[in-house]
C-alpha cells in the first residue's frame, strides 16, 4: 500500500527494538492527556530505531476503538516520507485494561512487518509494550528504550 515508507524493524533478527526515551516520554504524556479516551500514534524512524511520533487528531471521533481515517492515515503516512523516516510501528494505549492485544486489536491489524505497541494506563505507572503479529498471532517482543 505504501511502500516507500513501509519499514521493517524486525528485518534484523539480532537487532532488538528500540526507542528513544523522549518518544516515549512525550506517548505517555499525551496518552494520559487523551484519557479516557484512546489515544493513537504512527512511530517512525529507522531500521529497528523509532525516533518520532505522529498522533492521530484527537478530534477523530470515537476513540473507544483505535482507529485512523483513511486521509489521516494518508497524511500522516506523507510526512514519516518528507522527513525521510520509515513507517515503524502504531502505538494505542488501553486506558483501563491491561498491555494485552484484544481480539478486536487482532481483527484490525494489517500491516504485520511493522511494530504494534500498547501503552495501558490501568495500572499504578504506565506500561509500554511491543509486540509482532506471526502467523495469525500476536508475540510480545523485547525492546529497548535509548537515552535522550
Ligand atoms: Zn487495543
Amino acid at each position: 500500500m505504501f511502500p516507500a515508507v513501509l519499514g521493517e524493524p524486525f528485518a534484523n533478527k539480532h537487532t532488538k527494538l528500540q526507542m528513544e526515551g523522549k518518544v516515549v516520554k512525550r506517548l505517555v504524556a499525551e496518552g494520559r492527556e487523551a484519557l479516557p479516551n484512546e489515544y493513537t500514534a504512527l512511530l517512525a524512524g529507522w531500521g529497528s530505531r523509532i525516533t518520532r511520533h505522529h498522533p492521530a487528531s484527537p478530534a477523530g471521533g470515537d476513540r473507544h476503538s483505535f482507529r485512523w481515517s483513511g486521509p489521516e492515515l494518508i497524511e500522516a503516512l506523507a510526512c514519516i516520507g518528507q522527513e525521510g523516516h520509515c513507517w515503524l510501528g502504531v502505538l494505542h494505549t488501553h486506558p483501563s485494561t491491561a498491555a494485552i492485544p484484544s481480539s478486536v486489536d487482532a481483527a484490525n491489524w494489517h500491516y504485520p512487518q511493522l511494530s504494534y505497541w500498547i501503552l495501558s494506563f490501568s495500572g499504578q505507572t504506565p506500561v509500554l509494550r511491543a509486540y509482532q503479529w506471526v502467523d495469525g498471532s500476536f508475540f510480545l517482543r523485547p525492546y529497548e528504550i535509548l537515552p535522550g
